[in-house]
């Protein structure tokens, strides 16, 4: 049952973190992380090495004189396919109105945006050991309109005391079973997740993997909220739309989405109001529903 299959790894790279500026000159920024795995077997990445490495065996294999050719599943990923149907689980409608205004953190080498698998639901956990009061409903929203433009079905798996870190190991089954570890979303501070410096409210990114530098898949993902910066937004009148903004954007990129340069969209880096997700970011989520189902990671 398991694939040959070789690991490596190619560590997180961030962009660049924009100001994000919304109503009384308040600045708000985000970064979109995008953390890739290549399977090979080489398990030991610097998150600053950038290029791909060649497989190698992984400790303890190959065993009883077995080919070296042939290395067992890699010992960093659950067994391939879990929960994942022979379909995508939601068609969701095209936009009424399709914009250009979209650009994808990641493509495959024919140009297919990497997205997550439609074929199987996305869960996730949330650390809300710090959340503001009244923000669970603004992410339940926030999740359910990128859920019904992009048709990843999320799963709540409820809370969590898994801590944001700088690379997160995709694959913990101590802790989360024999599956792809489940979106972490984060309640925290600038002191606990340093990216949230300065004026950054949240960060949000996936990991992206594939199978002998084969077309590339997420496979889970982190998000992080601000604390001290959200609560201070939450005690204006107006500010939950901004937050719930905030949100959609950081789970713009989580779905694979990077910024733009239309400020008409949710995904522009500075926002001057809260209108939610626009011609163009519908239009890229809804691209990437049509990312391909795979059963072999
Ligand atoms: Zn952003």
């Amino acid at each position: 049952m398991d694939p040959e299959r070789e690991t490596s790894r190619v560590p997180r790279h961030r962009s660049t973190a924009t100001a994000w500026r919304v109503a009384r000159g308040i600045l708000m920024a985000c970064v979109a992380a995008v953390v890739a795995v290549v399977v090979s077997g080489f398990l030991h990445g610097d998150p600053r090495i950038t290029s791909l490495f060649p497989g190698i065996n992984l400790p303890g294999e190959p065993q009883n004189g077995q080919s070296q050719a042939q290395p067992a599943r890699a010992l960093d990923a659950p067994p391939p396919g879990h929960e994942e149907a022979d379909a995508p689980l939601a068609s969701p409608p095209a936009p009424a109105v399709t914009n250009d205004s979209y650009k994808f953190l990641a493509t495959n080498d024919d140009g297919t945006p990497v997205g997550y698998s439609p074929c199987r639901p996305l869960h996730y956990v949330v650390n809300n050991a710090s959340a503001p009061v009244g923000s669970d409903e603004l992410l339940a929203t926030a999740i359910a309109n990128v859920s019904a433009a992009s048709g990843i079905q999320f799963v709540n798996d409820g809370t969590t005391d898994e801590l944001p870190v700088e690379r997160r190991e995709p694959y913990q089954p101590s802790k989360y079973g024999e599956r792809w570890a489940p979106l972490l979303i984060s309640w925290t501070t600038p002191e606990a997740a340093p990216a949230l410096a300065d004026k950054v409210i949240g960060t949000g990114g996936s990991t992206m993997y594939s199978l002998n530098k084969g077309p590339k898949s997420y496979i889970t993902g982190s998000l992080e909220l601000d604390t001290p910066q959200v609560s201070e937004l939450l005690a204006d009148p107006e500010g939950a739309d901004y937050v719930l903004a905030v949100m959609q954007h950081e789970l713009g990129h989580v779905m694979g989405l990077d910024h733009v340069e239309d400020p008409v969209q949710l995904m522009y880096p500075e926002i001057g109001a809260p209108d939610g997700l626009a011609a163009g970011d519908l239009t890229g989520l809804h691209l990437l529903s049509s990312a391909p189902c795979r059963k072999d990671i």
